[in-house]
């Protein structure tokens, strides 16, 4: 992908000069490290180097521009799509000391971070505040705010508050000259010209290093409501999306569509978890709101969902009465392990207008019947925000892999979908880029790196196809 640099000695002597010594890791420092959270094997970055700061983030990429060296932004290494997968001619820059909490302002309901703060800490200290960062997905724990912001990744909260982009009021990021950009806003409303804070948010890192954020912050719920219901069609699924919707007032957080395949799976042993309604529907929906008055929201919920059963839309439901019993349904919605123990998993984030899903997921289903029979499927999603993941698992072949890719993704073109809801292109979904994206767009982008990245030294191979 890229070649081997023509002096690396000099140009990690320069970067030590800039970081100090002891954080230019190489050899056994960086082989000792995974390659990431679902690849254990050993990182093969040239060197890993970790500055303290946006002004040592600026000097190392200014040096690495110089020598024209590929670098490749590292998180937590959380992310799906192998965009952090560093090759072994590439440096990764790591921002895993700058874990500032720098500000909450619990008026203005913002917080001013540095990238590498783990999400989990966030949402922590928002909640110490009395307020909340919306945001949260299974990786919190070590996804770093940085990496969320450049992913845009979305999780469980988006139909109510958005995927992180809509989290984010300001950045500040440095280009691969080493040039800062200090797009710290505070406000909701800022309409001063170009909102430049958009070009570092979900480009992976092809753009820029984002170094600091300003967040923003919601009030914090006091209560959730949830329950599972069983749905016989999917019309009734997206009859019953916008009957809770509507009848919540807004107050809709979650609403997780399992197919039966999926629900039957994560219920039925060696699974851990139990069925809480019969494994006979088509459809089963984990339906979830929360505000802030308990008793008054509990009440309001559970007139939605009757109002469902009365009108038929629903055919059983659980509604639940404790915090351990919600947590129990998102664990089984959340179990996807299951899936794993089944063979090679080839996992999908695709996204669609609701109108068109039905039909995707038969045709889809039906191409994988036929092409790869082998393979079982399991189909599962946010239904809510028209994510659906899809997942075959079975014998590991990689050309069984690319097959089961086209089944997944060209019929997305026809109905306007994405191969990439939530996830990114990363170098995993490149070569389907051109599914969903149009030529003018693709251009577009190429226009965009080529301004702001004009020698391609950041994450090259990744996000654009050449
Ligand atoms: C168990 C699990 C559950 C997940 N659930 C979800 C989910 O529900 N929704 C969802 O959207 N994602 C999900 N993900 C994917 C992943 O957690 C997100 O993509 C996350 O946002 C990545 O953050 P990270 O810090 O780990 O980034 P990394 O993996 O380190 O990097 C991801 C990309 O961003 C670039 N990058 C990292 N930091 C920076 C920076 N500071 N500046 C510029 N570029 C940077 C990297 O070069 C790379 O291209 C899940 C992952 C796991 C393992």
């Amino acid at each position: 992908m890229n070649t081997a640099p023509a002096d690396p000695a000099s140009l990690l002597a320069r970067l030590a000069d800039i970081v100090g010594p002891a954080h230019v890791l190489t050899g056994d420092d960086v082989r000792s490290r995974a390659v990431g959270w679902a690849d254990h094997g050993p990182c093969q970055a040239l060197a890993i180097v970790r500055p303290a700061s946006t002004g040592e983030v600026s000097q190392v990429l200014a040096a690495c521009h110089d020598a024209g060296q590929p670098v490749v932004p590292f998180g937590g290494l959380t992310g799906l799509v192998r965009g952090a997968v560093a090759g072994a001619y590439e440096i990764a820059l790591s921002l895993e000391r700058m874990q500032r909490i720098e500000a909450v302002d619990p008026v203005g309901r913002t917080m001013t971070v540095e990238a590498g703060v783990p999400l989990q800490r966030i949402q922590e200290v928002a909640e110490q505040n009395g307020l909340l960062y919306p945001v949260d997905f299974g990786a919190r724990g070590s996804a770093h705010i940085g990496g969320s912001v450049a992913t845009n990744a979305g999780g469980n909260g988006v139909i109510r508050y958005g995927m992180t982009r809509d989290s984010v009021l300001g950045l500040e990021a440095v280009l691969a000259d080493g040039t800062i950009i200090p797009a710290l806003n505070q406000m909701l409303k800022n309409n001063a010209a170009y909102d430049v804070k958009q070009l570092f948010i979900g480009t992976e890192g092809t753009l820029g290093v984002v170094t600091r954020l300003v967040l923003r912050l919601r009030e914090l719920p006091r209560g959730n409501q949830a329950a599972l219901v069983a749905c016989p069609t999917f019309g009734d699924v997206t009859r019953l999306l916008k009957h809770m919707d509507s009848a919540l007032g807004g107050a809709l957080s979650a609403f997780e569509l399992m197919w039966n395949g999926f629900y039957r799976l994560v219920t039925t042993p060696p699974a851990r978890g139990t069925p809480p309604l019969s494994q006979e529907h088509e459809y089963y929906v984990l339906v979830e709101s929360s505000g802030g008055d308990p008793a008054r929201d509990q009440a309001q919920f559970e007139d939605a969902v009757g109002a469902a059963l009365e009108a038929g839309i629903v055919v059983d439901a659980v509604i639940c009465t404790s915090e351990a019993q919600r947590e129990s349904l998102w664990a089984l919605r959340d179990d996807v392990e299951g899936i794993f123990r089944s063979g090679m998993p080839v996992a999908f984030d695709v996204s669609l207008p609701l109108a068109a899903m039905e039909g995707y997921v038969a045709e889809v289903v039906g191409r994988l019947e036929r092409e790869w029979p082998a393979y079982r499927r399991f189909v599962f999603g946010h239904l809510g925000d028209g994510n659906l993941h899809i997942i075959a698992t079975g014998p590991p072949d990689a050309a069984a892999r690319h097959g089961i890719e086209r089944c997944v993704y060209e019929p997305l073109a026809a109905r306007g979908g994405s191969v990439s809801a939530e996830h990114g292109i990363g170098r995993e979904k490149l070569p389907w880029l051109p599914l969903c994206r149009s030529p003018a767009e693709l251009a577009l982008m190429r226009k965009l790196k080529q301004a702001l990245d004009p020698k391609g030294i950041l994450n090259p191979g990744r996000v654009l196809p050449d």
